[in-house]
This record gives C-alpha cells, sequence and structure tokens, in this order.
C-alpha cells in the first residue's frame, strides 16, 4: 500500500532552504550521504558484534553508481537500514535536531544573510535536495520487509512495502536539470565524483566503491601488450584510503590533514583554532583527536547543548557526545576517542560509570590545558582569539570548582590592564609588580571604558600601579575563589581595607576622621540604610568621593547575583562611602555640617554621584533631582 506524508514543519523550511540552493556548497550533499550509510554500517556492524553470532556478518561496503542515460547518481549501503517507523522519524522530520531552535536558528541565518551559520549544522539527508529533485530511498531492515521512500522534497513523501534481498538502504538522487549557472550533471562524472570521495570521505572505515572505466593496453593472444593500442574495461575501484587518521603513525599525518579531518566530520568549513592528536599508553589507552572550533558552536550556550566526544571502541563507531570524556567547562571542545580497553558489549549504563572514561577525561583535559598554555607563547594572537571565544569557559572552570582547578587554569587568565595596550597574563602582571607592591589589583566593571572610569583608579594611575580590569560577570567570582596568584594575594581596588595601609597612613586617617566625627556621623545618619559607613578616603585623587565595599562582596558581585532570575537570597554589600578630605567640596561641606536637613541633601547628591561613578544607576531618581534642584536654588538664591 502506497502512503503519501506531510513533511514536518522545521523540515519544510530546511528543504525549501536547500532547493533554493541557499546553501552554495553542493558537493558536500555526497559527504553526507556516505556519512549516513557509514554510520548505518557501524550500526549493523554493532549488531552483529554483539549479538552471540545470531546476526550475520558480511562484507561491508558503500557503493557509488552513476547513470548518465536517466540522471541518476545512487549510493548504495549494507547496512543497517530504516523500518517504516524509521523513515517517518528520520526522514520525514529533522531527526537529528528536530527543535525549534533549528529552524529559529536558520530563520534568523536567513534574516542576516548569514549563510555560513548553517554550515555550522549537520544538513544530513536533506542536503540531497540541493542537487535532486526527486528521490528513492530503498530500504530493508534486520526481518522486515523493504521499503520504498519517495519525495520530490517539496511537500510530501510517500512510503510504499517493495521487495528488497539484503539489508541495508539504496538511495538514488534524479539530478536537477542544469541552469546557466549550475551544472548539476557534474555528478555523473566518474572522476568528479573519486575527488569529492577523496577530499571529503576518506577517512570512512569502509570501502567506498565504484565500477569505473579504465583503459588498459590492449594484448594479444599471447597475453603481450600490443604496442598503441588500448582498451577499456570496467573495474570495481575503491576510492577511499580507509585507515582512521587516528590510527596513522603520528609523523605521517599534517596540520592540513587534522584540519580536513576535523572539517568532514563535525561540520564545519573552518580549520579548528588549535588540534590535538593524542596516543596515550598508560593506566589507560587510547588515540583521540581533540579540536577548539575556531567560532563557537551555534547552540553552546542552550540548555539543550550536548557537550563530549565520539567514543569508538577498537575502532568501531559506539556513541557520539559522550560527555563523560569532557568536564563541563571544556563543553566547546569536539573530537573522538578510540580505545581497545573497553569492552564492545559494553552497556551504555556501564559506560557512564566506568572509571576509565573518567581517566581519559583526565588526561584529555590536561594534555588540552598544556596546549593551551603553549599557544598562549607561541602563538599570542592565536591565544586571544581563544581566550575571546572561551575564556568565560575557563573562569568557570575555576569557579565551579570552587577554586580547586585554580593551579591547572591560572595560568590560561588574562586581562586587560590599566597599563598594558594588549591583555596579560597573572605571570606577567606579577613580574611587573613595583617594589612594596603587596597585592595583585584589579578592578570589576562592565566594560574597560566604565572601568576606566572609576575614582579609585585615579591613585593607581598616579603612581603608576597596574590594575587588572575583570569585564566579565564571573571574573570576580572566580578571584575571590582563588584568593591569590603564586602566593600575591587578590585585591579589589573598590575594597575598603585598612590593613593595608602602612601604620603612619592609617594613624592619619584615624585623625582625620576623629578631627571630623560630626561630619562623617551627620552623612552616615542622613545615608542610614544605603550605606554602612562613611569614612574619610586614602583612595581618592581628583573626586569628591566613591564607594567601597567591605568583606569580599563587591558591588559588581552584589549586582550579579540579585540579577539571577528567581536567585532567593538578595545578597547585600557593605557598603561605605569614602570621602576625599583634600577636596574642595569636602571643605564646603564642613561648613553646613551641624544643619542636619542640609547635610541630608547633599549626602543624597554625593552617594549618587558616587554610584554613578562606579558604574551604576541612581538608585532614587525623583528624591535625588529634588535635592538637587533644592541645593541649586538655595545656591542661586
Ligand atoms: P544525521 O545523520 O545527522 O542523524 P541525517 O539527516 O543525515 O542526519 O539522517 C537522518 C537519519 O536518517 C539518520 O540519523 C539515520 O537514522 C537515518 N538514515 C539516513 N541515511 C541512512 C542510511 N543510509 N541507512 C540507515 N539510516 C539512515
Ligand atoms: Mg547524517
Amino acid at each position: 500500500m502506497k502512503e503519501t506524508k506531510e513533511f514536518q514543519t522545521e523540515s519544510k523550511e530546511l528543504l525549501n532552504l536547500m532547493i533554493n540552493s541557499i546553501y552554495s556548497n553542493r558537493d558536500i550533499f555526497l559527504r553526507e550521504l556516505i556519512s549516513n550509510a557509514s554510520d548505518a554500517i557501524d550500526k549493523y556492524k554493532y549488531l552483529e558484534l554483539t549479538s552471540d553470532g545470531k546476526v550475520p556478518g558480511k562484507s561491508y561496503e558503500i557503493w557509488i553508481k552513476t547513470d548518465s542515460k536517466n540522471r541518476t547518481i545512487t549510493i548504495t549501503d549494507n547496512g543497517i537500514g530504516m523500518s517504516k517507523e524509521d523513515l517517518i522519524t528520520n526522514l520525514g522530520t529533522i531527526a537529528h535536531s528536530g527543535s525549534k531552535e533549528f529552524s529559529e536558528k536558520i530563520k534568523e541565518a536567513k534574516e542576516k544573510n548569514d549563510l555560513d551559520i548553517i554550515g555550522q549544522f549537520g544538513v544530513g539527508f536533506y542536503s540531497a535536495f540541493m542537487v535532486a529533485d526527486r528521490i528513492e530511498v530503498k530500504t530493508k531492515t534486520l526481518n522486515d520487509t523493504g521499503y520504498l521512500f519517495v519525495s520530490d522534497g517539496l511537500s510530501t513523501y510517500t512510503i510504499e512495502d517493495v521487495e528488497k534481498e539484503d539489508t541495508g538502504t539504496e538511495i538514488t538522487l534524479h539530478l536537477r536539470k542544469n541552469t546557466d549557472e549550475i551544472d548539476y550533471e557534474k555528478y555523473l562524472n566518474e572522476y568528479n565524483i573519486e575527488n569529492l570521495v577523496k577530499k571529503y570521505s576518506d577517512f570512512v572505515r569502509y570501502p567506498i566503491k565504484m565500477t569505473v572505466k579504465t583503459t588498459k593496453p590492449k594484448l594479444n593472444d599471447k597475453g603481450e601488450q600490443i604496442k598503441d593500442k588500448t582498451v577499456e574495461v570496467l573495474e570495481d575501484k575503491t576510492l577511499n584510503s580507509m585507515i582512521p587518521l587516528w590510527k596513522k603513525n603520528k609523523k605521517d599525518i599534517t596540520e592540513e590533514d587534522l584540519n580536513n579531518f576535523y572539517k568532514d566530520n563535525f561540520a564545519d568549513f573552518d580549520n579548528p583554532l588549535l588540534n590535538l592528536n593524542l596516543n596515550i599508553e598508560g593506566v589507560v589507552s587510547f588515540n583521540s583527536l581533540v579540536f577548539v572550533p575556531s567560532h563557537a558552536p551555534f547552540d553552546l550556550y542552550s540548555q539543550n547543548y550536548e557537550k563530549g566526544l565520539k567514543l569508538y571502541i577498537k575502532g568501531i563507531y559506539i556513541k557520539d557526545k559522550t560527555k563523560e570524556l569532557v568536564p563541563d567547562y571544556l563543553k566547546f571542545l569536539k573530537g573522538l576517542v578510540d580505545t581497545n580497553d573497553l569492552s564492545l558489549n559494553i552497556s551504555r549504563e556501564m559506560l557512564q560509570e566506568d572509571v576509565r572514561l573518567k581517566k581519559m577525561s583526565d588526561i584529555i583535559e590536561n594534555k588540552v590545558i598544556s596546549a593551551l598554555k603553549d599557544l598562549k607563547t607561541s602563538d599570542n594572537e592565536k591565544y586571544q582569539k581563544f581566550w575571546n571565544l572561551y575564556g568565560e569557559h575557563i573562569t568557570y572552570g575555576i569557579y565551579s570548582s570552587y577554586g580547586f582547578k585554580k593551579d591547572a587554569l591560572a595560568d590560561l587568565l588574562v586581562y586587560q590592564t590599566l597599563n598594558n595596550e594588549k591583555p596579560i597574563d597573572l605571570k606577567t602582571y606579577k613580574e611587573n609588580m613595583k617594589d612594596g607592591q603587596k597585592y595583585i589589583y584589579y578592578a570589576s566593571g562592565r566594560s574597560v571604558e566604565a572601568i576606566k572610569l572609576l575614582p579609585e583608579i585615579e591613585k593607581f594611575k598616579k603612581d603608576g600601579i597596574d590594575v587588572l580590569f575583570l569585564t566579565k560577570e564571573l571574573d570576580e567570582f572566580a578571584f575571590r575563589m582563588m584568593n591569590d596568584y603564586d602566593k600575591v594575594s587578590f585585591r579589589n581596588i573598590t575594597d575598603h581595607d585598612k590593613e593595608e595601609l602602612s601604620k603612619e597612613d592609617k594613624d592619619k586617617l584615624d585623625i582625620a576622621e576623629a578631627e571630623n566625627k560630626e561630619l562623617l556621623d551627620n552623612l552616615k545618619a542622613a545615608l542610614a540604610g544605603k550605606v554602612d559607613e562613611v569614612s574619610i578616603s586614602n583612595k581618592l585623587v581628583d573626586s569628591p568621593v566613591c564607594i567601597s565595599t567591605k568583606d569580599g562582596l563587591s558591588l559588581n558581585m552584589e549586582k550579579t547575583i540579585n540579577d539571577i532570575p528567581n536567585g532567593e537570597e538578595k545578597a547585600k554589600a557593605i557598603k561605605v562611602l569614602e570621602i576625599n578630605a583634600d577636596h574642595a567640596l569636602f571643605k564646603a561641606l564642613d561648613k553646613v555640617k551641624g544643619d542636619q536637613e542640609k547635610v541630608n541633601k547633599y549626602a543624597s547628591v554625593l552617594y549618587n554621584e558616587a554610584m554613578l561613578l562606579e558604574g551604576f544607576e541612581v538608585e532614587d531618581k525623583e528624591t535625588f533631582i529634588k535635592n538637587l534642584n533644592e541645593l541649586m536654588l538655595e545656591s542661586l538664591k
């Protein structure tokens, strides 16, 4: 019986894009179909190897056939095949990422005319509609009849029962008609096909075969060559080299091989930023290829993002995205692990608990960290690119381990600073510290520009002491977790802590505060509920006021915590309004210190001024403006 069905909406959308050739690299359809064929054989082979002889083995092959007369190209595999259900869910929908997010990304890409982004998706089976206007899929699984799926890629497809002998799938593409711009018939040319297979599918572990015409010298009856005579013969030829890249001798692998492998296998058009080829022998033994993509995976920040590396056991594909193989903070890594240490029969549940995976993950983590450290010295520009893309993940690694990983990760951190054009690392900061400088100073804010406006920065500028600029929300939290770098403590320049002062300076401050007790007390009374203390500042040069905090929770941290939606407990920083005793305003204020009503107004204006300078908003705009206006009027009288 022949049934007609509608494609799922998202699939239609994608089909439309494919058909309208929005996706410019048409060649990749072949890679996609071959990769599906290879996956299907992997799955069959896995069944065979785990079935105690119940599922018969066979000689696994992928065949490509072109037919110039009918203008078709056919890709055949003897893999697992698809049931009727499979056809509907796998080909009738976007199986691998049938989410709304996917179609939204496509729409977004279309709107922005950013077609490259689509290259980041495994476009898969649908890509065949770029070159074909009719596709027939004949397929059969073990112990089932065969099915024929036919579609013109518009909006519907049909499925009917059909006779098929062997398990596996045969996909026939009816090529589109050539247009002025696009030559579809090039896919009928054996030579072109061979090149495409070499380019995209060389490491597929099964032979990709094609019957090709070759010219051979013509032989006479005695088997001798006849001079200048040739004949055309048909010959079955294996087009790919098959040996998986990671099994090859390291010295035979070039950077380009690794880059191509990455692009072919992880659906990316750009070379990776960094690649690692690991052959590990020891407590656990495995081969691994690890890549840092040169742009963050499009869904890295979505909840549905799945981290992990592909897992092969004894060269057999087991699963994608094996999350046990990479720590959370390195979730942007792509790659694979092939090991002989695990048994093919291991169940998924057992796999998750296997300590050997954790060991592999630890080794990979260490190798990645040291490769990044090397990159920082050998190609700092590239490292900056890495940092801009993934720096926050490294910071998260420190934070989420409660500082436990600080020794491993601290040397990866780099920051813009007050005194340096380019970002520097902590080691460089430490090496350039001034004589007698006790701390590694940092300031946090939303941007470098905002930090440069902090009133507390003036003194550092004057003294020539460098300050790290922490512009990412998590930065300061990670610093607090780390506490120090190489035995030098971190210190936020907005921290209020007299302990860091010399005895002399501290005494001077204490005396100044005692002398101005009335003014300070009255200002504090005016700002009850807003600040916890009012003090004479040792931080300021030109600005009249600033706000510092005590006990490790800064204004920025307070804001970050309180901005978390549904964050339960509200954080509260201990705030100190610091006043510059050398500023003319302070001296003028001294004259009105006894008039609490006036002090209230000045305090409100000063407090909000300080908040603005610290990069925050005026809290109570109405009162602030009212006070400001009244003070203006008074002064204009
Ligand atoms: P992906 O390969 O990323 O899952 P595709 O669009 O390429 O996405 O394929 C969708 C699904 O269709 C595959 O996951 C697989 O289940 C099924 N499929 C495609 N081609 C074949 C094939 N030759 N044999 C068996 N199943 C296939
Ligand atoms: Mg696929």
